[in-house]
């Protein structure tokens, strides 16, 4: 498999090339040049079928030619290693969990398979890779556990000092070896805009092999297609129409469950469910492409104002606005309307949401009031504990501590304190 940059103003390159890249040089994202279909009876053997097998299925086209089918069972393997329950909550209702990783968080799958990847290419080579991240919470814990260990790539997280939990902040600074935490003077985007200087920094990228691990990344985003194919599995035979809610910020979770559709799986409809930063939603409505700059919500994993995979999801309707109409509904939701959903969620079904899920599940109930023959699920993307604060004060209840987070809360933090752009270079360099 070729992938071509959306800018169209740079070569072709393998998946190896577009992994190390991350972004094309041109600014373009990748986008692989035909979208494979699944095996005839693929789909309707699914129920029998192993997760690892259903992830050689999905991935194995993407991979091809780079990474033999051995190691991509290999590295599956290791990605899949825990559940993606889907909990049915009413009729018509369920919540598919991608919580249950190792940083609790659903950008575990991307950042593990990303990780392993990169493991690999490198594994012959001499030059160790540099992957240099920018977070503003669960990015970075997701990453930072991904890479742990992983042999010839170091890995320099950025974070915006006192500005992200100290359950982040624990995930991100407690697990050393080739994972160095940064704690930066300053805000999420002036972590944001240190990382991109480095990235056009010349004398930098003469000595360091650098690359990101944000989801742009095709290694990040294509695996994400797994959660769509694993809930399919899972879900009770009905003929009515499947319908999958996503809380979407930088919508490369829902473009990955688009592709799944496109290779064959039969869904009738997704909806893209955000926050207040409604730049979709509005898209959707009018077709014009307006970004705004981003508003703080308690669901701030989905804070974005010009969600970086939006242009992958045109392309992958080549650009026909009314047969991404047919498939896509997009809805807007404030944090008042956030918590009365958790709260909702939590007296009728004793489900403890997150804010994130939350906003899934509004966008599924909104989609219902006008197609009630559907078998809705929305994806529930981080485990409540994540976002504690807005969870007690929402629901008055305390949460026990999963075990993943147990393991962080006693270990020392360590992290450098840095304010200026040459501390960062400075720290690069040596
Ligand atoms: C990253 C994230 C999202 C948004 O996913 P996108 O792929 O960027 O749309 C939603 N919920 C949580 C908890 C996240 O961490």
């Amino acid at each position: 498999m070729k992938y071509f940059s959306l800018n169209k103003r740079s070569p072709s390159v393998s998946y190896r090339e577009a992994v190390i890249r991350g972004i094309a040089p041109d600014g373009g994202l990748y986008f692989p040049e035909d979208i494979p279909k699944f095996r005839k009876g693929f789909i309707e053997e699914i129920r029998e079928l192993p997760p690892v097998e259903i992830g050689m299925e999905a991935m194995q086209p993407f991979v091809d030619g780079e990474i033999p089918p051995a190691v991509l069972e290999e590295i599956l393997n290791k990605v899949l290693d825990f559940d993606f329950p889907l909990v049915a909550l009413d009729k018509g209702i369920s919540a598919l969990e991608l919580f249950h990783g190792p940083t609790m968080a659903f950008k575990d799958v991307g950042a593990r398979f990303m990780a392993l990847s990169l493991g690999y290419f490198s594994r012959n080579s001499d030059r160790e890779v540099t992957v240099l991240v920018a977070t503003s919470g669960d990015t970075g814990g997701a990453v930072a556990k991904g890479f742990l260990g992983v042999p010839g790539v170091n890995v320099v997280i950025l974070y915006p000092d006192k500005k992200v939990s100290d359950i982040q902040e624990r995930q991100l600074t407690t697990l050393g070896r080739n994972i160095k935490a940064l704690r930066v003077k300053g805000t999420f985007d002036d972590c944001q805009r240190m990382v991109k200087k480095a990235f056009v920094d010349e004398a930098l990228s003469e000595s360091l092999q650098l690359t990101s691990a944000n989801s742009i990344n095709v290694a990040r985003w294509l695996p994400q297609m797994l959660y769509y194919l694993l809930a399919y599995r899972q879900k009770p035979d009905s003929d009515r129409n499947l319908v999958f809610s996503v809380p979407s910020g930088n919508f490369g979770n829902i473009c990955a469950g688009m592709m799944a559709q496109q290779m064959g799986l039969p869904v009738g409809h997704f909806i893209a469910s955000t926050n207040v930063n409604d730049t979709v939603p509005r898209f959707m409505q009018t077709s014009q492409y307006e970004p705004h700059p981003s508003t703080a919500t308690i669901s701030n994993a989905m804070d974005v104002g010009d969600p970086s995979n939006f242009v992958r999801i045109l392309e992958l309707y080549g650009g026909d606005f009314s047969h991404l109409q047919q498939n896509l509904s997009s809805y807007a939701f404030t944090d008042p309307e956030t918590r009365a959903a958790m709260t909702r969620l939590y007296q009728q079904y004793e489900y403890v949401a997150d804010p994130h899920g939350a906003v899934g599940y509004l966008g599924l109930k909104k989609y219902m009031v006008t197609h009630p023959e559907t078998d809705g699920i929305f994806l529930e993307t981080a485990h409540p504990v994540k976002f504690l604060d807005v969870v007690r004060s929402t629901l008055n209840i305390e949460i026990p501590l999963p075990r993943q987070i147990r393991e962080v809360m006693n270990r020392e933090k360590v992290s450098i304190p840095i304010q200026a752009y040459e501390e960062l270079r400075d720290f690069l360099m040596s």
